[in-house]
């Protein structure tokens, strides 16, 4: 089918939830990927951080068809071993105790919430529920999700939003006015994603884990988008050397398949008892050996250095473009302004001249796959400073 066969169907048929660069991939290798008309692009978004290992990493294919071949599917009912080995594998490169599998990252950040509420119910009484998150942040679009976000415009036509959160500003004057006797939880992301590429600032986390420690308020860090070696450590909050009671996970988790994470630390483990939560599909034996292919990878020896040292030569690169501002962001989760005109259009041009890139906010956002080589960061780059000039 041609592109324009594509769009139409699409548009007839697709809630238009979406707005969507002119665009249709088919197939993949590596950082490249290739549109309905043979086109190939250079990609620096890994479906917003998904494919952690680029399109079609031979291992990770190996590793998915063969447990869609052997069960693609059971219930929560009865044991799965690749979600035990997961699970096992997530608690012990951590040091979480527990794990509950969810299908995408609102879903893990709703296990979140209703861990930290039933934690502050439990243990303080039925009206110790009350959740800060931040100003500018970013928790998906469920419900309570989009309550919990941050951002006036996503708070709007789907009222009654669920109550009981507050927002603060990422500094200790401003959390200390949000909460109050009944706060239960603070959950924020370490580096601001879809809120244009916003990094906490360490004496402000440090702070702020210290004053939750105090007050037994628990720490849940969102590492939906900055997790799963991202940043250069596993999960973001490393860089920082804090120990949040709960994290969330899932966008490069499955590198390609829908599965979220909530894991929790050991005097949390028990909070969510027999019947208290659950999903059809979470811990699916396929998402799950797709995730335990990414692990395994970014478990290599070297992997994160690696990833480290990549993200430092794309920020080197960037940081030295005429028409670039500046450039934010932790290993290969990068943010650029442009001095001159719209993120979106510069995104558009880039996606024209075969360089896929994201944008947040203002900025220009670079996601591309951990396993991304030199050679493709400098295709990349060369379209990218054709494009702005
Ligand atoms: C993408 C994202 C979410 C939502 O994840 P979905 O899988 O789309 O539900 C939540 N939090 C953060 C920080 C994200 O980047």
């Amino acid at each position: 089918m041609t592109f324009e066969g594509i769009k139409e169907q699409t548009e007839q048929s697709i809630m238009h939830t979406y707005g969507r660069f002119p665009v249709a991939l088919v197939c993949g290798h590596g950082a490249k990927a290739v549109d309905s008309e043979g086109k190939e692009y250079i990609d620096f978004t890994s479906g917003i951080g998904v494919n952690s290992l680029g399109y079609c990493d031979e291992i990770w294919v190996k590793a998915v068809t063969e447990q869609a071949a052997k069960l693609q599917h059971t219930s929560n009912l009865y044991y799965s071993p690749v979600q035990g080995r997961l699970a096992e594998m997530l608690c012990k490169r951590t040091g979480f105790s527990r794990v509950f599998f969810a299908n995408s990252g609102a879903e893990a950040n709703e296990c979140a919430v209703k861990l930290a509420r039933k934690y502050g119910t439990d243990t303080y009484g039925e009206n110790h529920n009350h959740i800060v998150t931040l100003k500018n942040s970013f928790h998906g679009r469920t419900v309570t999700t989009l309550a919990a976000t941050g951002q006036e415009g996503f708070h709007q036509y789907f009222t009654p939003f669920t109550p009981g959160f507050s927002y603060a500003d990422p500094e200790m004057g401003s959390i200390r006015e949000a909460v109050n006797g009944d706060t239960c939880a603070i959950m924020m992301e370490m580096i601001q994603g879809e809120g244009g590429v916003v990094p906490l600032d360490p004496g402000f986390v440090n702070e702020l884990s210290a004053f939750c420690r105090e007050r037994d308020i628990l720490l849940l860090v969102d590492e939906v988008q900055t997790g799963i070696g991202r940043t250069g450590e596993l999960f973001c909050y490393q860089n920082y050397g804090i120990h949040p009671d709960v994290v969330t996970s899932a966008k490069g988790l499955g590198g390609g398949l829908p599965i979220g994470a909530c894991l929790c630390s050991e005097r949390l483990k028990d909070v969510l008892g027999p019947g208290t939560h659950g999903s059809t599909f979470g811990g699916n034996p396929v998402a799950c050996a797709g995730a335990l292919a990414v692990l395994d990878r970014v478990a290599q020896e070297g992997f994160l250095e690696e990833v480290r040292r990549k993200g430092e030569y794309l920020k080197k690169k960037l940081s030295v473009m005429e028409e670039i501002e500046s450039v934010r962001g932790i290993g290969l989760m990068l943010g650029a302004k442009l001095k001159k005109g719209t993120a979106k259009e510069a995104a558009q041009k880039c996606a024209e001249n075969g360089l896929l890139v994201l944008t947040a906010k203002e900025l220009l956002r670079f996601l591309p796959p951990l396993t991304i080589d030199y050679p493709e960061i400098d295709a990349g780059l060369y379209i990218l400073s054709k494009t702005i000039q």
